[in-house]
């Protein structure tokens, strides 16, 4: 081990000040009840990209980071579906056969988590929504009337060559909706999800020729979200065929947000010591 300097001590007593300093101002922030601390700034995103791009893999990293919901408007169809309500059961018909589901049942499925899942005060991220103009317009304006437009619309940008082999090799934990890769991202257990050894499950939907005609989908329906974006001002474009970790290097600069990440995902970043 590496002897210890002056400087290091230095640094960690300079931290320790921070760190009092800051527990001080919160303190007072909730004696004079102020209920919402912005400790960190409110983040409003969309991912957009074909089904593989990796919206899946990339949002718990954001949501982990700006502590805000992580909406997938695909995990909640599945959630119906397993519960075998109405709105499941007709859902899952259009989901096996690459189409989508209603525009009012998808913003009034936005709508309602907006509203009322504490767990979006803070922010959100939703993977999967909107898929059409109907659903952006929708989206913009349930906004609008709340003062709290978009803030970011990230198009995870891929060739469909690319996205066979990540769809027919996915494998996911169906209550969390992480996902995993046979080969790009296996789980350290065959067929068990990391966090809580439940088994993993390949959706019904993820073949090659279901993945054909959700790509049709995408390509004629959801494409044209993204020249939405794009006249408003709030689009970018990320290369999705990078690994991983260069995707979400890539991803933190488009929020302008280019600390690596050990030194700023933990706790100091959230009460904004780094
Ligand atoms: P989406 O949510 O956009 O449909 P996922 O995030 O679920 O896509 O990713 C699809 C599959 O590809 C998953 O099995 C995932 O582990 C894998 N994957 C995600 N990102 C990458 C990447 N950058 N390189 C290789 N495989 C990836
Ligand atoms: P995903 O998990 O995002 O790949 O979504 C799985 C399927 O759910 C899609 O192929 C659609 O059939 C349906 N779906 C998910 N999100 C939407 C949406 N915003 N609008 C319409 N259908 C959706």
């Amino acid at each position: 081990m590496a002897p210890i300097t002056d400087s290091q001590i230095d640094d960690l007593k300079d931290l320790v000040h921070k760190l009092e300093a800051r527990v001080h101002d919160l303190e007072h922030r909730l004696e004079s009840g102020e209920t919402k601390p912005s400790l960190v700034e409110s983040m409003r995103l969309i991912l957009i990209g074909p089904p593989g791009a990796g919206k899946g893999t990339q949002a718990p990293r954001i949501k982990d980071r700006y502590c805000i919901c992580h909406l997938a408007t695909g995990d909640m169809l599945r959630a119906q579906v397993a519960k075998k309500t109405p709105l499941g059961r007709e859902a899952k018909k259009i989901m096996d056969q690459g189409g989508l589901v209603s525009d009012d049942i998808m913003i009034n499925m936005i709508k309602n988590e907006l509203d009322t899942n504490r767990e979006c005060e803070n922010g959100f991220i939703l993977d999967g929504f909107p898929r059409t103009v109907a659903q952006a317009e929708g989206l913009d304006s349930m906004l609008q009337a709340e003062s709290k437009p978009l803030k970011h619309a990230i198009e995870l940008q891929i060739d469909d060559g690319l996205l066979v082999s990540r769809i027919t090799g996915r494998l996911i934990h169906p209550a969390s909706g992480r996902s995993y890769h046979k080969v790009f991202n296996p789980p350290k257990e065959t067929m068990k999800d990391d966090v809580t050894g439940e088994p993993l499950i390949q959706r019904t939907d993820d073949n090659a020729e279901t993945l054909k005609k959700r790509l049709s989908t995408y390509h004629e329906q959801t494409a044209p979200v993204v020249g939405y974006y794009k006249t408003r001002g709030i689009w970018a474009g990320i290369d999705a065929s990078q690994d991983p970790e260069h995707v979400w290097k890539s991803i933190l600069g488009v929020f302008g947000d280019s600390k690596t990440t050990s030194s700023s995902s933990g706790i100091l970043s959230k009460i904004g010591l780094r």
